[in-house]
């Protein structure tokens, strides 16, 4: 989530991984908003390269895998979702074209022009929507895709509470006209813009409420475990109750 960036140097990192690897998707999404956005991609065929950036353990890397004929590296920073990433491949009898690998989305192990399509759902904000669309453009051929999630202001104005909440555990985001200017600038045609709708904010943060209870059982006592569940705790609580302000979107762009 978006404020994991914030708060990741006050937690323990292997404790935050252990609690979100526990889940079949690390933010909010679902296999019905990846084929949405899927169905703005043209021409992916079985000579195809697709990059899916801050994979975590590969819920949507699997709905791309299923729907396209394409070669797919899943890629993200922590070993532990690559390790689950690639027993969920094995088991779907798709290890020949998916694979997954550890790296960082701030120095991606790939060529110049090498990708059809770069995809990241709830991840881009660890390098920054502006910084990753900009840095990541060059892996692209010509006239090829990029889709991602960001959260984004869907107002003009908004409560202070929830205003000050993001700007400080994530100064970007922003309005879907300054989102889509961005993307412009770096260099691509827009070619959608949707929300992700807030039944994947609820399921996802219910999801999160069941395994908080036997987290906080398992680390009884253990107070970073403890402040880290109370935040996750906060911040589910703000999106209840400001969900009309704000939201994940699918930005999908082609480059120029
Ligand atoms: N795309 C998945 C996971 C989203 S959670 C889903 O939608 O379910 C964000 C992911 O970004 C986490 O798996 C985290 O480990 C990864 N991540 C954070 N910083 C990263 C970096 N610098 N490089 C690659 N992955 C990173």
């Amino acid at each position: 989530m978006g404020s994991k960036k914030q708060s990741i140097h006050e937690f323990d990192l292997k404790i935050i991984r252990e609690y979100f690897s526990g889940t079949e998707r690390q933010a909010p999404g679902s296999s019905d908003i990846t084929l949405k956005a899927l169905s703005f991609i043209e021409g992916l065929d079985e000579n195809s390269k697709i990059a899916d950036i801050g994979c975590g353990t590969g819920g949507q890397t699997m709905v791309l895998a299923q729907s396209t004929k394409s070669e797919i590296t899943g890629i993200d920073l922590c070993s532990d979702y690559i390790d689950q990433f690639n027993r969920n491949t094995q088991n779907k009898l798709l290890k020949h074209r998916i694979k997954g690998i550890v790296g960082d989305m701030q120095n991606l192990p790939f060529r110049k022009e090498e990708l059809d399509m770069i995809w990241s759902e709830g991840a881009i904000y660890n390098i920054g929507f502006k910084r990753g669309l900009n840095e990541w453009r060059k892996y692209l051929k010509p006239g090829g895709y990029i889709a991602v999630t960001e959260n984004t202001w869907f107002t003009e104005n908004r409560p202070s509470a929830i205003q000050e909440f993001w700007e400080k555990a994530y100064p970007e985001i922003d309005t879907f006209a300054n989102k889509l200017a961005q993307m412009q600038t770096a260099g691509y045609i827009p070619l959608a813009a949707f929300t992700v709708p807030e039944t994947c904010w609820t399921n996802y943060y219910s999801l999160m409420q069941k395994s908080q209870e036997s987290f906080l059982k398992k680390y009884k006592g253990n107070k970073t475990a403890e402040e880290f569940i109370a935040y996750q705790r906060y911040e589910a609580d703000l999106y209840y109750q400001y969900k009309a302000y704000y939201g994940y979107a699918f930005y999908i762009g082609k480059k120029i």
